[in-house]
């Protein structure tokens, strides 16, 4: 057995499954030693895991590409991830003038640009319409079962989609080509008053992403209705935000209570620098879908009752902590780990688990945990940001 082999000039050390104390042995293979080397807490887990806590982590790398002339998608919803129920997530890039039809489904849809620019439109029950150009860091909410469609403009774009239901499939969704594809070409005659030769050229069938002209000016597409536009903006720019800043990184948080339109998601943007870690902590509100945006690190989730499991996450990476389950994030890369984290919830919440132990009477917290007075002098040390 080697344990070791040059690849590009670098050593690669060989992982084994054998911990610092001896417990395991070699794994001489069949074996897949990249994604050992990706995942050394699943292949080597931290001595206080335990039980049977299910698959908490997805990779978009590991999912069906849809590739269209146009762009492409992929999507982790409950089939690939089984325990996320709340939330589904699609990643979709779109080129340059490349259209994601007008559509409407069943959920509302929250969405996070990770780069590029799109231009999006939409139109509510009374008439009100919404186009606008959306950059990297923005977010937009179409609540449902309001029509929508997106549009990459001079560099195109990807970008991360948030389904307020862990069974949504964005290739099961309801789109215009589809509805006119699987309406009487004589019903479509009487509707729009119109012979049905008027109807030849339509799609036979659903287009979901089509390869269009890059749009003019936001300026030149302008659409005036009568009724006026939404009264309750759909875009959102998170990143631009001001940010409230932690000695470890920085959370840029975003709900109804900022972003009004967003009543069904509510989410963090979270930014922890090398060494740095997002403290142990919990949701009391809602199950937390996360993603993975730039870095590496590791969380181990807390499920009560002895169990516990570690979990290695990478940009791409979907992560998944159900409702209450204690659980941190810790960088454990040389690059500052970005992630996100959505809730099914219009409200985001958590708890601390140093703020709540910090607020408790210290006696109480000292014979509680026999706490060592090293402790109980970090917790009256203390300090938090003003949210
Ligand atoms: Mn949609
Ligand atoms: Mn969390």
């Amino acid at each position: 057995m080697k344990n070791s082999s040059n690849t590009n000039g670098k050593p690669l050390i060989i992982p084994q499954p054998i911990r610092k104390d001896g417990a395991g042995g070699p794994d001489l293979g069949p074996r897949d030693v990249m994604r050992d080397l990706q995942n050394p807490d699943m292949l080597v887990p931290p001595v206080t895991d335990n039980g049977l806590l299910p698959n908490l982590r997805m990779s978009f790398s590991d999912t069906h590409m849809q590739l269209n002339h146009g762009g492409w998608s992929r999507e982790i919803t409950v089939r690939d991830l089984p325990i996320a129920t709340t939330l589904a997530g699609v990643n979709m890039s779109l080129t340059p003038g490349g259209v994601r039809e007008l559509h409407w489904h069943q959920q509302s849809e929250w969405a996070y640009m990770i780069w590029g620019t799109a231009r999006i439109t939409s139109v509510d029950p009374s008439g009100r319409n919404f186009i606008a150009d959306v950059g990297p860091g923005d977010l937009w909410f179409f609540p449902k079962g309001l029509p929508h469609s997106i549009q990459g403009l001079d560099d195109g774009c990807e970008f991360l989609l948030v389904f307020d239901d862990g069974s949504f499939s964005d290739l099961n969704t309801l789109s215009i080509s589809d509805w006119f594809a699987h309406t009487p070409k004589e019903v479509l005659s009487v509707n729009f008053g119109l012979p049905e030769s008027a109807f030849q050229s339509i799609p036979t069938e659903q287009v979901y992403i089509f390869q269009d002209q890059v749009p003019d000016s936001l300026a030149s597409q302008e659409v005036q209705s009568p009724y006026g536009t939404v009264p309750l903006s759909f875009k959102h720019r998170l990143l631009a935000q001001k940010p409230i800043i932690t000695p470890g990184g920085s959370v840029r948080i975003v709900d109804s209570t900022n972003f009004p339109i967003s009543t069904t998601v509510a989410a963090a943007l979270v930014e922890i620098k090398p060494g740095g870690m997002r403290e142990l902590h919990w949701h009391p509100n809602a199950d937390e879908w996360q993603y993975y945006l730039t870095g590496q690190g590791r969380m181990t989730v807390f499920g009560g009752n002895g169990i516990a499991r570690t979990f290695d996450y990478r940009a791409g990476d979907v992560g998944y902590v159900p409702i209450a389950m204690g659980h941190y994030i810790e960088n454990t890369g040389t690059d500052t780990l970005w992630f996100l984290e959505m809730f099914r919830s219009d409200r985001f919440e958590d708890i601390s688990l140093n703020q709540w132990m910090a607020l408790t009477p210290e006696e109480l917290v000292r014979d509680n945990l026999n706490a060592s007075p090293e402790l109980l002098h970090a917790l009256r040390k203390e300090k938090w940001p003003v949210v």
